[in-house]
C-alpha cells in the first residue's frame, strides 16, 4: 500500500474519513458531512467542516473535480492534513476540506462524471449554458471527437497523426488549443461538454462556497489537478479575476511557476470552478478575501508533441467510451495511456509532486499569515 496515492476510490475515501481524528484533536467539533449520489448512492461527496470559534479564515482544500485527478489530489490532502492543519490556529482558522466532487469519475478512472460532464465547465455564471459558444469545436470535431470504432491501437494512431497534421495547417494551433479545452455545451459526447444544467457535484460545490463567504472574512481554497504543464513542476492556477499577476503571485508565495487562466500563459476555460467562486464573491459578498487557485501537476509535458500526446489520450479514451474496440489489447494500452496522463505511476515523479504540494502549501499558508 502506498502510503500518500491510494489505489482506488473507496481506499481514499476510507482514508479520508479517518483523518476526522486527527482534525478533531485541534477543530473538537469538526463535522463530517456527505451527499450520496443520487443514482450512485454508494459513492459520495464528503467533507469535513473544522469550525474556528474567531470566524477569521477558512482554508478549503477540494479534490476529484476531474474524478481521476483525485488520486494525486488525495496525497495533497493527506499531506495537507498532516503537516500543515496541525500547525494552524484553530482559534481563527477554519477548515472545508472537500474528498471527491466527482467520486464516479475518480471510481471509474474518468475525468469527467456520470453524465459526461466535465465539472470544470459546468459552474457557469446564472446558469447560462451557451451552445454557441466554442465554434471552433465544430471546426476540428474530426480531430477531436470522431465517431468510430476503434480497430488497432496502430491504425487509429497513424489516422490520429494525419489529422493532427491536417488540423495544424488547416485551423492552426490558437484554435485547435482553444477547440478542445475552452468547454462547450453543445456535444455531449465531446470531452470539455459543459453540460445543460448544474450537476450534482456542481451544486454541492456552490453551496459549500457560499457558505464559507458568509461565515468568514477571508477564504483561501485549492482544487488539486493534474494533467497540464510541465512534468517536473507543478503549476498554481490562479482564475483570470483574481488582482494579482501570475508573477506577483509567485513573488508572494515564493514559488517559482504561477499561471493565470487566459490564452497566453494557460489557456482559456468557461465554466470554471475558481472564476465561479470571485463572482460569487464580487456578486453577493464584495467585502468578503478570497483567494482560490489550483495546484496543476503536470504530466507529459509542455512541448508541442507532449500536447499532442494529452489530446491523443483524450481523445482515444473518449472514443473507446463513447464507440468502444474489438481490440482488448488496445483498450489497455488506452487506459493506461489516459492513466499516466492524470495519475503517474513513477516513483520519482510521485515524490516530485510531493515536495512542490509542500512548498506551494508552506508558501501561501506563510503570506496569508496562517502559519
Ligand atoms: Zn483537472
Amino acid at each position: 500500500m502506498d502510503k500518500y496515492f491510494p489505489s482506488s476510490y473507496e481506499d481514499s475515501r476510507a482514508r479520508f474519513l479517518q483523518s476526522l481524528d486527527l482534525i478533531q484533536q485541534k477543530w473538537p467539533s469538526t463535522q463530517l458531512e456527505s451527499h450520496p449520489l443520487k443514482n450512485f448512492p454508494e459513492l459520495s461527496i464528503d467533507w469535513l467542516w473544522a469550525r474556528a470559534n474567531n470566524k477569521k479564515t477558512l482554508v478549503i482544500i477540494s479534490t476529484a473535480e476531474h474524478g481521476i485527478e483525485g488520486y494525486v489530489g488525495y496525497a495533497m490532502m493527506k499531506v495537507f492534513v498532516e503537516e500543515f492543519a496541525p500547525r494552524l490556529n484553530p482559534e481563527n482558522t477554519g477548515l472545508l476540506l472537500i474528498h471527491g466532487l466527482n467520486p464516479w469519475g475518480m471510481k471509474y478512472h474518468r475525468k469527467v462524471n456520470e453524465n459526461s460532464v466535465d465539472l470544470n465547465r459546468n459552474f457557469v455564471i446564472d446558469e447560462n449554458f451557451d451552445s454557441a459558444i466554442n465554434p471552433e469545436f465544430h471546426r476540428v470535431k474530426n480531430l477531436i471527437n470522431p465517431q468510430t470504432r476503434i480497430q488497432s491501437f496502430g491504425l487509429e494512431n497513424i489516422w490520429f497523426g494525419g489529422r493532427v497534421i491536417q488540423a495544424l495547417f488547416t485551423a492552426g494551433t490558437a484554435t485547435v488549443t482553444k477547440a478542445t479545452l475552452l468547454g462547450q455545451h453543445h456535444t455531449p459526447n465531446g470531452f470539455y461538454y459543459g453540460g445543460t444544467n448544474y450537476e450534482e457535484g456542481t451544486s454541492v460545490a456552490m453551496e459549500l462556497y457560499r457558505r464559507g463567504l458568509e461565515d468568514y472574512q477571508s477564504v483561501i481554497q485549492v482544487d488539486m489537478h493534474t494533467g497540464y504543464g510541465p512534468r517536473d513542476q507543478m503549476s498554481i492556477i490562479i482564475p483570470p479575476l483574481d488582482p494579482m499577476t501570475s508573477e506577483e503571485t509567485s513573488r508572494k508565495f515564493n514559488y517559482p511557476l504561477v499561471l493565470k487562466i487566459n490564452a497566453e500563459e494557460f489557456y482559456d476555460i468557461s465554466g470554471d470552478m475558481g472564476a465561479y467562486y470571485y463572482e460569487l464573491r464580487d456578486k453577493y459578498f464584495p467585502d468578503r478575501h478570497l483567494f482560490a487557485c489550483g495546484f496543476e501537476f503536470g504530466t507529459f509535458g509542455s512541448s508541442l508533441l507532449a500536447r499532442i500526446r494529452s489530446l491523443r489520450a483524450m481523445v482515444f479514451e473518449n472514443q473507446v467510451h463513447w464507440h468502444g474496440t474489438k481490440s482488448e489489447k488496445a483498450e489497455q494500452r488506452i487506459r493506461k495511456e489516459f492513466e499516466e496522463l492524470y495519475f503517474p505511476s513513477e516513483a520519482k515523479w510521485r515524490e516530485k509532486a510531493l515536495a512542490d504540494g509542500r512548498q506551494a502549501f508552506e508558501g501561501i499558508l506563510r503570506a496569508y499569515q496562517l502559519l
